[in-house]
């Protein structure tokens, strides 16, 4: 064999192989043209007590309508990739028992996504099962909340803007905390409650990630102790706790913020629970006892 023929085999075959996982990837991300971030933040003092606390609430997803124009489910559908539920509704029907709990106990919520199921959308469908960006568009929000420049998310920049709206947002209404929740997606085994936090603000990266560190551990005890008290049957293991500076939703964030992966909805166990009132009250619950200790520790967990 002549050493040319390897060499062509080899380049064909190593131009095969980008081919595929370039496929796989989808389109490559990119720098995508919008509105200048805003980093102008005034924080309100810190408040001592979850009564009177403004909290920005953030359910992950929603039909977003993307750069093609059509509207689409950021996450898979009942009985696709493995989901027994759809992310991006249960993230918003959590939202509304949480925000009901929250706002019993004092504070003022708020929701990057609009909680009642009355309000008409965007897209035929209601406000409530829509994106943030759509959502607060819609709303009349300023538009360097909703069009921001930035990169891409999986190819698509109204993906990209969407996640970046929500910090914006809570940012731009000068919340005290901002709390996305979210159910999380793994191999059909993985189950329980996650929290990941930022250890450094994009816009901000002198702010002390601190606080961060301490509403992430407040929530990863009290949701799974609120959801063994409520939910013995569901056998909820300890939550675990994990920095990380590849989401968005916190790192764009000017206040401590943090995303609750209350559960797996690729498990059978957890996503049915997902899907349940009983757990999504018991949820609530762990969320407005770690936000209590939140605010009366100062924000420091001490
Ligand atoms: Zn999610």
């Amino acid at each position: 064999v002549r050493p040319w023929i390897v060499v062509a085999v080899l380049v064909l075959l190593a131009f095969a192989v980008w081919l595929y996982s370039s496929r796989l990837r989808g389109t490559a991300e990119r720098e995508c043209p919008g509105a200048t971030v805003d980093r102008v933040f005034q924080p309100r003092a810190v408040p001592k007590t979850l009564r009177g606390a403004r909290v920005m609430l953030n359910p992950g997803h929603g039909l977003t309508r993307g750069d093609d124009h059509t509207w689409r489910f950021q996450r898979p559908e009942p009985g696709e990739d493995g989901a027994y539920i759809l992310e991006d509704d249960s993230n918003l029907l959590l939202a509304r028992v949480v925000a009901k709990v929250l706002t019993d106990a004092g504070a003022t919520v708020l929701s990057t996504r609009d909680l009642e199921r009355s309000t008409p959308g965007s897209s035929g469908e209601p406000a409530w099962r829509e994106s943030a960006r759509d959502n607060l568009r819609r709303r009349a929000a300023p538009e360097r909340v909703w069009n921001s420049s930035g990169r891409s998310l999986r190819g698509d920049c109204a993906v990209g803007q969407d996640l970046r709206a929500r910090a914006l947002y809570a940012n731009d209404v000068r919340a005290d905390v901002l709390v996305s929740l979210h159910s999380n997606a793994g191999v059909p085994w993985n189950r329980g409650t996650q929290v990941f936090y930022g250890t450094r603000s994009y816009l901000n990266p002198a702010t002390s990630s601190a606080p961060n560190a301490c509403l992430a551990q407040l929530l990863a005890d009290a949701v799974p102790k609120a959801i063994r008290a409520a939910r013995p049957d569901l056998r909820w293991g300890a939550g675990e706790v994990k920095p990380s500076n590849q989401y968005g939703e916190n790192g764009y964030a000017m206040m401590p913020a943090v995303i609750l992966e209350v559960g797996f909805h690729t498990n059978a166990v957890d996503g049915k629970a997902l899907g349940e009132d009983s757990f999504r009250r018991a949820v609530a619950s762990g969320v407005r006892d770690a936000l209590e200790r939140f605010f009366s520790s100062g924000q420091t967990c001490s």
